[in-house]
């Protein structure tokens, strides 16, 4: 038996599950420098239990080492892939957990990691942050 506590496990980054479709976020909403668009392996953690590891396109601040993913695509994704996977957990609570090593997402993706494993080796965020997005326009203070 391995004991939990004696696990140290990788932390790394900073995330945010971007729920606004009309917000690319090509700017970082914490530091407002320029976003990269870069290829995180994330490790998502489906209710009641399973797990996915898909290797998804981001935005990526490197000042803040902030990843933003987009809600309704990552969905969408998932809901194509488990269609035919596992239809019952469409729809279901999810976590996104953290990122796979690149090392480990190759293995995992050759059926060579298990999912005690993958969980073992995978990097969880530091954080998780949400932000608020103001469409541009033209508001009038609020008057008090
Ligand atoms: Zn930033």
């Amino acid at each position: 038996m391995t004991k939990c506590d004696t696990i140290t496990q990788k932390r790394r980054h900073y995330f945010f599950l971007n729920p606004y479709q009309n917000a690319a976020f090509t700017k970082c909403p914490k530091c407002d420098s320029k976003t990269k668009i870069r290829k995180f392996p994330l490790v998502i953690h489906i209710d009641p239990q399973q797990l996915f590891l898909f290797n998804k396109q981001c935005r990526y601040c490197t000042r803040c080492d902030l990843i933003i993913a987009g809600k309704s695509e990552l969905e969408s994704l998932m809901a194509t892939v488990f269609e035919k996977l596992n239809p019952q957990i469409i729809g279901n609570d999810y976590l996104v957990m953290g990122v796979a090593e690149r090392s480990d997402w190759q293995e995992s993706k050759k059926g060579k990691l298990s999912e005690g494993e993958t969980i073992e080796r995978m990097i969880v965020f530091k954080d998780v942050w949400n932000f608020e997005f103001i469409p541009a326009g033209w508001y009038r203070d609020h008057e008090h």
